[in-house]
């Protein structure tokens, strides 16, 4: 099975007048294989968000490396740009203009034919409700929404920061039933988030991180049996 994304050794420093030196990142691996969903677990603070701005190249690290489909980030990051998809931040949109609207603007002149915009429209479910406002849509919506934003370029790689925030239990039922729905379609997704259930009912393999460290990997059961209620302290 190949990798999709590789990362070794992995630092980043914070430093602060008020805090001092904080060890964000402290010599963190990760191995995404091809066609999983990757689950990446770990408590608020953990680093979860520092691994994935760093590799998307939106913080620069102190040091070890990241490839993407065998090719090093940042120096190619262009090379796999339209490749990785990913949504790392509450996503914001222009409330008046319609989903499908959105989604035009995004693939851009040319870029991205017209017809993906459908397609991604009706891989999120949102087909039906395209020529609504965004102002109009619930925060699920917005979120899958944001997930067609980041399937626009067919990427092989789906960066997903904690999607089940602020979401009722209907949005997230939904967010899960999409995601599985992309993994069976092939797509590689790695999924960020601070539940234990989430990632156990999603998930098919692991990476558990904490104080800037991978402290567990693997297949998901086998992970979350050894080390539940054990060394590995997650919030339920
Ligand atoms: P959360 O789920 O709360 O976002 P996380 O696992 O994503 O947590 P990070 O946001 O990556 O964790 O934070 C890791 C550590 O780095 C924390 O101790 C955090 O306080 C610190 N940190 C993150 N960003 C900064 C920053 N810009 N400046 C200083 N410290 C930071």
């Amino acid at each position: 099975m190949s990798v999709v994304l590789e990362i070794e050794g992995l630092r980043k420093t914070y430093k602060s007048r008020r805090r001092g030196v904080r060890h964000a990142l402290d010599g963190f691996d990760m191995r995404v294989e091809q066609g999983q969903v990757h689950g990446f677990l770990g408590p608020n603070g953990s680093g979860k968000t520092t691994t994935l701005r760093t590799l998307l190249g939106l913080i620069r690290p102190n040091g070890g490396r990241m490839a993407i489909l065998g090719q090093e980030v940042p120096a190619a990051l262009p090379a796999v740009v339209g490749q990785v998809g990913a949504i790392v931040e509450s996503p914001q949109f222009f409330p008046h203009f319609t989903a499908r609207d959105t989604l035009s603007l995004l693939a851009g002149a040319g870029e991205v034919p017209q017809t993906r915009v459908d397609e991604v429209l009706e891989l999120v479910g949102l087909r039906d409700r395209a020529g609504e406002r965004v102002k109009t849509y619930s925060l699920g919506m917005k979120q899958r929404l944001a997930v067609a934003s980041a399937l626009l370029k067919n990427p092989k790689l789906l960066i997903l920061d904690e999607p089940a925030n602020g979401l009722d239990p209907g949005g997230i039922r939904e967010m899960r039933t999409l995601t599985r729905d992309l993994a069976a379609s092939g797509m590689t997704v790695l999924l960020s988030s601070h539940i234990l259930g989430e990632i156990q009912l999603i998930c098919d393999s692991v990476t558990i991180i904490s104080l800037g460290r991978r402290v567990a990997f693997g297949p998901v059961d086998q992970v979350l049996a050894e080390h539940s209620g054990g060394a590995v302290r997650v919030r339920l």
